[in-house]
Parts: structure tokens; C-alpha cells; sequence
């Protein structure tokens, strides 16, 4: 037998499908509370979408240490055998809720680990670099990708505007043009902390760090042409992927890896290793394998689970910090502060944010939304003389020391011998891609620069590209020249 239906506080209702009406065709009743509480209710279901970040799929699944890099970081997640219960959030970063899975965009690759020293969150990408490097830039860059404030429609022109103007951009421009800019699903993806992280061992000593989730899918992806179709087919392609592989049983999973810096190597480093446009190369620092990460369950709600989790890189646990990544700074405050305003103060208390291997002393209290409290013996401040929690710095993680010099300024990163905005770009074509990786980046780019770029900005591509690789720059403009021959007169702009 099926229950009844309740009103949301338990109380057995009258009915699912007529309202309470004078007469048959009277006026509906105020009194009618339940059919207020449906639907005000309705109104009430969406929060805010992130602003970045907006449509994403998750799971949750485990972490499983399988060598042993004690030697770097007294991390208890990573110790030698360890297991973690972990979520996962992919993402495409531009588009809103409901946008097609399948555009070209980087994706979104944000881990949060359960561990016993409270949750550590991994907020990555699938790709090891970004466009940006400064967080001042971050707003001026993520509204660039979105709409024009006129007509509200997207608009290459002013893509190419800023990527053109900010000329680090080219880094993750070239990545994001070339095959991996649109993945086959979020299985066939690699993962990467992108940032530098520090790491500290057992005995206090540091190491810079990157991670990298090698997808053991292997990589795939999709033509522009595939992904154009996919589109129109199933805006959720990516997200019924996982959902899909996970119901069948068929596990996806990746391979942890790291790569190490001494902290005393950094300084010399023929790339400054704080520069989120730049990699390291994997010659100077090989992959350090970690352990396995696999996804293992479904959410058991989407909204619930997925929507509501918040990812922070401020979460972190001993044996871990931050580093003179400035991108990664800015973060660490930015995150939180979106997850308060979306879902807000207290989302730290919604099921998947809440630590599961880890309790929960502080104090905090309050709030809207406040769901779990401490015992009414436990003082509200601190310190106190009636037992309430105290700060042990020796348990805490110290966020990651580093020497800097303490005068202000606003100089950006320290250049270091092989820095510069075009060098890894022109690198990855010349070295990494083979002839149909290059003929498919040169097609992507000249397809997406005849959506609608046009002077100023058009001459500027064409130097862009140039200074990446001069065959590669030459090749943009003869492709894009040909496009535009006897193409209409594109709209003025609306930006
Ligand atoms: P390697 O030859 O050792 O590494 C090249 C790496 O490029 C590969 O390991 C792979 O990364 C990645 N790659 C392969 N095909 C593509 C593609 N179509 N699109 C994007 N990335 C691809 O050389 P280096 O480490 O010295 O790096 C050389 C260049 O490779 C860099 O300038 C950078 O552009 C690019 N790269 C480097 C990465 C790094 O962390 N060192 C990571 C990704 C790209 P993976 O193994 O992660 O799949």
C-alpha cells in the first residue's frame, strides 16, 4: 500500500490533484495552506547557479593509496594503504544550467576526500593550466566567456577580445582548441590539481606539488562536428555517461600521480612553478604514482549531492598547504564566499559537505539554516574554564609557509629564464601534437574565429597565433581569410 500524502510537517493531506474553491467555480481559498505550501514551495526550489562552473554531473567513489610518498607529505589520505571516501563534481565552466554538455570549454574536475583530519577538497580541472594566472583578472575573464550585457548572447568576438588582450591566455588556449578542449565523456578525461600545492612530511619538510588524475579510461574525444550534433541530441550526454557507467557496474577510475619540487629547486626553476599558465615539464619532475581513485555510487540525489556540494580549496588537512600560487589564493577565499551566498552559511552542515571521518568541534553556531549544534554544556567562545574545544596548532594544518619579501607591490609573478606567454603554447603544437592533432587545431580555431570575430580583434588573432608557432599563425589566417570571403557582414557589436 502506498503512505499517504503528507504536508511537509507530517500532517496527512486531502488531496493531490483539486484545490480548495468556493463552489465549483468559486475563488480558491487562502485557507487552502497545503496548495500555498506546493506552491510556494515550487518558487523556492532553485538557489542560485554558480556563477562558474553552472552544469556538472557527479559521484562519489574512493581513494586508495597505493605506493607509498610518506617521504613528502605526512597527509593521512595519502598515507601508504590508506582508503577515502571521496565525491567528485565535473563540470563545463562557462555555459548556465542546461547548456549543452558537449560545447568547448575546459572541464571542471573538484574532489572533496573525506579523511579523519576533516574534509580535503582537490577543486581542479581537466587541464594542468588556466588562462588566467592573477584572481583580478578572474571576473573580467569568466564574464568575457558569458553574454553581452545588450542582446544576453554569447559572443566569440568578445572571447577573442580578452585572450588577445591577456596574451597568457594562449597557454590554455591552444589546450582548449586542440582535441582535449571538448572530452569524448568525463570518464575520458584526465584530472589535475592545477595549481602548486605544498606538501610536508613528518619531519616538517616541505615540497611543492601538482597532482594528476590519469584517466584509466584513456583519453578520447570529440570532433567539433560530433559535439556540434551531440548538442542538439542530448544536452546531458555527459552527465547520462556517468550516471549510466556507474548503474552498469562499469567503474571509472583514475591514477593518482603527483610531481615533487624541492622547495629549494624552485627559485631556479627555468619556469616559475607558481605560474598557473605554465606546467612542469614532466623531463624535469616525473609522474610519482599515488593511488587509485575510482567512482564507485550514484548520488542518491542529484540536487541533494551534487548541487549542494561545495568545493573549497581552502579545505585542507596536516600535511598540506597552499603556495605562492596567486590564482590558488584568491580561491581560497572565493570559494567559501560563493557557497555562502548560494546556499548559504550554513551549507557547511548539508550532507555532502558535512566530514564523514571527521568530527566537528567549533564554534561556529547560528545562522540561517542551522541544523546540527553542540551539546548546551559546551561555551559558546573561547578560550573558556568549561571544557569547550581549544586550538591545537600541533594537530593543525599550517596552510603552507614560504619565504617572500614583504614589500607591497602589484609586479605580478617573478619572470624566470624560459617564462613567457607563448613558450609552452608553441611547445604543446610543435613538440606534442602530430599532424591531424595540428590540422584539427588549426580547423577548431579558424571554425571559432568565424563565429563572429572581426577589427580589431582579428588582426590581434592572427599575431596570437603567430607568436605561438609562425607556421601555426600562418595557417589561422589563411583559413580564416578564406572563411570570410563572401561571408555576410557580421552584426555590430553589441559588447
Ligand atoms: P611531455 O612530452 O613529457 O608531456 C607532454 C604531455 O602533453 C603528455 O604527457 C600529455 O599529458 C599532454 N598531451 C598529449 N597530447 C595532448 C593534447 N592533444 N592536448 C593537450 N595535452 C596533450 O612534455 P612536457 O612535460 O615537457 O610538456 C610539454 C608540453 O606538453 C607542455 O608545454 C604542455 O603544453 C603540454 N603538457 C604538459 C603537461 C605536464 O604536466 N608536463 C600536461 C599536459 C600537457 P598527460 O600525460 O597529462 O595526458
Amino acid at each position: 500500500m502506498t503512505k499517504p500524502t503528507t504536508t511537509n510537517t507530517g500532517t496527512p493531506v486531502e488531496s493531490d490533484n483539486e484545490s480548495l474553491t468556493a463552489g465549483t467555480q468559486g475563488p480558491i481559498l487562502l485557507h487552502d495552506h497545503y496548495l500555498i505550501e506546493k506552491l510556494a514551495q515550487f518558487n523556492r526550489e532553485r538557489v542560485p547557479e554558480r556563477i562558474v562552473h553552472a552544469k556538472g554531473a557527479g559521484a562519489y567513489g574512493e581513494l586508495v593509496v597505493t605506493n607509498d610518498v610518506s617521504r613528502y607529505t605526512k597527509a593521512k589520505l595519502f598515507q601508504p594503504g590508506a582508503r577515502t571516501e571521496s565525491l567528485v563534481r565535473f563540470s563545463t565552466v562557462a555555459g548556465e544550467q542546461g547548456s549543452p554538455d558537449t560545447w568547448r570549454d575546459p572541464r571542471g574536475f573538484a574532489v572533496k576526500f573525506y579523511t579523519e583530519d576533516g574534509n580535503y577538497d582537490l577543486v581542479g580541472n581537466n587541464t594542468p593550466i588556466f588562462f588566467i594566472k592573477d584572481p583580478i583578472k578572474f571576473p573580467d575573464f569568466i564574464r568575457s566567456q558569458k553574454r553581452l550585457p545588450g542582446n544576453g548572447l554569447r559572443d566569440h568576438n568578445m572571447q577573442w577580445d580578452f585572450w588577445t588582450l591577456r596574451p597568457e591566455t594562449a597557454h590554455q588556449v591552444t589546450w582548449l582548441m586542440g582535441d582535449r578542449g571538448i572530452p569524448k565523456t568525463y570518464r575520458h578525461m584526465n584530472g589535475y590539481g592545477s595549481h602548486t600545492y605544498q606538501w610536508i612530511n613528518a619531519a616538517g619538510e616541505r615540497f611543492w606539488v601538482k597532482y594528476h588524475f590519469k584517466t584509466d579510461q584513456g583519453i578520447d574525444y570529440l570532433t567539433q562536428a560530433d559535439a556540434d550534433r551531440i548538442a542538439g541530441e542530448n544536452a546531458d550526454y555527459h552527465r547520462k555517461d556517468l550516471w549510466d557507467a556507474i548503474e552498469r557496474g562499469d567503474f571509472p577510475s583514475w591514477t593518482l600521480h603527483v610531481q615533487v619540487m624541492p622547495v629549494a629547486e624552485a627559485e631556479s626553476y627555468r619556469f616559475n612553478p607558481f605560474d598557473l599558465t605554465k606546467v612542469w615539464s614532466h623531463k624535469d619532475y616525473p609522474l610519482i604514482e599515488v593511488g587509485k581513485w575510482t567512482l564507485n555510487r550514484n548520488p542518491g540525489n542529484y540536487f541533494v549531492d551534487i548541487e549542494q556540494a561545495a568545493f573549497e580549496p581552502s579545505n585542507v588537512v596536516p600535511g598540506i598547504g597552499f603556495s605562492p600560487d596567486k590564482m590558488l589564493l584568491g580561491r581560497v577565499f572565493a570559494y567559501a564566499d560563493a557557497h555562502r551566498y548560494r546556499i548559504g552559511t550554513n551549507y557547511a552542515q548539508l550532507p555532502p559537505n558535512l566530514p564523514r571521518a571527521a568530527e566537528v568541534n567549533s564554534y561556529s553556531k547560528e545562522g540561517a539554516m542551522r541544523y546540527f549544534y553542540n551539546d548546551a554544556s559546551v561555551p559558546v567562545y573561547a578560550p573558556n574554564s568549561f571544557g569547550g574545544p581549544h586550538a591545537d596548532a600541533s594537530q593543525a594544518p599550517d596552510g603552507g609557509l614560504w619565504e617572500f619579501d614583504p614589500t607591497m607591490v602589484r609586479a605580478g609573478y617573478i619572470q624566470h629564464p624560459e617564462d613567457g606567454d607563448f613558450t609552452q603554447a608553441g611547445t604543446m603544437v610543435r613538440e606534442v601534437l602530430n599532424d591531424e592533432q595540428r590540422d584539427r587545431l588549426v580547423n577548431n580555431i579558424v571554425g571559432h574565429v568565424l563565429g563572429g570575430v572581426r577589427e580589431p580583434v582579428l588582426s590581434r588573432v592572427f599575431e596570437y597565433w603567430t607568436n605561438v608557432d609562425p607556421d601555426l599563425g600562418k595557417r589561422v589566417e589563411e583559413g580564416v581569410r578564406s572563411g570570410l570571403e563572401g561571408a555576410p557582414t557580421p552584426p555590430p557589436s553589441q559588447g
